[in-house]
């Protein structure tokens, strides 16, 4: 089995990404995009480009017809979904499989398992991973509700069985709020997701947030690449990721990501995957499996050596992992800054001409971002317009290394949250890993007054 021509159902940076480790592994791209990025790089970058329709995410990077019709046009013999749009959405990986076009991702029914959280959490239990104290399952009644939240205790965590990128929680501090906030999280998550299923967790005061990544080969091996640490969030959105995390031990990173590793095996999962675990007082809890590549994928690259992607592409192609895990070598730190269009303090959004543009360069520098002079940052998508990677050999030569490209980074024409990273490396609970995911808010807050 080969792939010779891969379409990239994505955008931005992530697209740009995945046509690089294409070209280094001798397979054509195709792109495909909406009027609205007729002039973007991952187009421009692309062997061939295939315009699916106009700027609204809905018709055109999510428009399943019209990708499919694209990925016939063009002869591609692959899709890689990248994250977000629909990478996570089984019925695509299943009509993409329909269509005899490899799908570079795991296999649909693990897709749709770990999409639904509830099930998610109830896989995840049974494949040994330990979990956040909660209901067996969805909650719909008040009196199970109540039940439940006494057992584990206040605050609690309303949580939509379909949520995802933050969205869909409630946190409830005690029983005379419990309905009303239930009421809410259910017609929320109808709204927003079209399914009105919540369930209950025990709410962790101070939690990290700590990732695992894994690599089935779909046969049956697993192994994991370490962890992340992803705890800097800001409405439970990761705004800096590193690797290692500084709180983990070299037993624990072993011992956790074994657990991990062979719960994908147990499985027989496919491709790349995210296990995600709040890490509180020693303790790993579950909360959900991302079931494709991170934003965050490079801080692992960077520690361990190996192509996540190339990695995904080889897998899809029916080769087996290129690595074992007595092979993987952790070395040195990672960390990456997501650069976003918007305000560094406020956060509102700020598409636009980028009018210069220097991205960051020297020793253990990446830049991933589809920036340019001259381009316009379209208002229809995600604002993140760029990640900053940075390699060190440990933690403090990292974070003088990043100080240092931060410095460099130069972006025009538009706001950037590059004055919120500088600010972020100043203080010294970020300077010495002492953070949970409540710090950035919280010191947010702080600013405030
Ligand atoms: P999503 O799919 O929307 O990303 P997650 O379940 O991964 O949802 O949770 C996202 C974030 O919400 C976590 O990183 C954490 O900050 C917060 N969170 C989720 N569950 C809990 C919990 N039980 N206690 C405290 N915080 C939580």
């Amino acid at each position: 089995m080969t792939i010779s021509r891969i379409l990239i159902a994505n955008r931005g940076e992530i697209a740009l990404r995945i046509h690089r480790a294409a070209h280094e592994m001798g397979i054509e791209t195709v792109a495909v995009h909406s009027t609205a990025d007729a002039d973007a790089m991952h187009v421009r970058l692309a062997d061939h480009a295939v315009c699916i329709g106009p700027p609204s995410a809905t018709d055109s990077y999510l428009n399943i017809a019209n990708i499919i019709s694209a990925a016939e046009i063009a002869q591609a013999d692959a899709i890689h979904p990248g994250y977000g749009f629909l990478s996570e959405n089984a019925k695509f990986a299943e009509i993409v499989e329909a269509h005899d076009i490899k799908w570079i991702g795991p296999k649909p029914e693990h897709i749709r398992t770990m999409g639904d959280k509830v099930e998610a959490k109830r896989t995840a239990g049974k494949l040994g991973l330990p979990l956040v104290p909660g209901s067996d399952g969805a909650v719909s009644e008040i009196e199970e509700a109540r039940k439940i939240a006494d057992e584990i205790g206040y605050p609690v965590i309303i949580k939509a069985a379909s949520g995802g990128g933050g969205r869909g929680m409630k946190v409830c501090e005690s029983e005379d709020q419990l309905e009303t906030l239930m009421q809410q999280a259910g017609s929320e998550a109808k709204a927003a997701f079209g399914d009105a299923t919540v369930y209950i967790e025990k709410y962790l005061g101070n939690p990290r947030h700590i990732e695992f990544q894994v690599f089935g080969d779909g046969e049956g091996n697993a192994i994991h690449l370490g962890e992340r640490d992803c705890s800097l969030q800001r409405r439970h959105q990761k705004v800096l990721e590193e690797a290692p995390s500084p709180v983990i031990s070299d037993e624990d990173r072993m011992r956790m990501g074994e657990v991990c590793s062979k719960a994908m095996r147990d499985m027989g999962y496919r491709g790349a995957g995210t296990i995600e675990f709040l890490w509180e007082n020693g303790e790993f809890y579950f909360i959900e499996m991302n079931t494709r590549l991170q934003v965050e994928h490079p801080v692992t690259e960077a520690i361990t050596g190996v192509d996540l992607v190339r990695e995904q592409i080889r897998i899809a192609a029916g080769h087996p992992l290129s690595v074992k895990q007595e092979e993987l070598e952790f070395k040195g730190h990672a960390i990456e800054c997501r650069i976003n269009a918007e305000d560094p303090f406020t956060f509102a959004p700020s598409p636009g001409k980028v009018t210069y543009y220097h991205p960051a360069g020297g020793m253990h520098v990446r830049v991933d971002s589809g920036l340019y002079a001259g381009y316009s940052i379209p208002p229809y998508y995600d604002s993140m317009i760029a990640k900053l990677i940075v390699y060190g050999r440990n933690r403090e030569g990292c974070m003088m290394r990043l100080k240092r490209a931060l410095e460099e980074m130069v972006v025009e024409g538009v706001k950037t949250s590059i004055p919120l990273h500088q600010a972020l490396l100043e203080q010294e609970d970020v300077q010495t890993g002492n953070y949970s995911i409540k710090w950035l808010e919280d010191w947010l807050k702080e600013r405030e007054v």
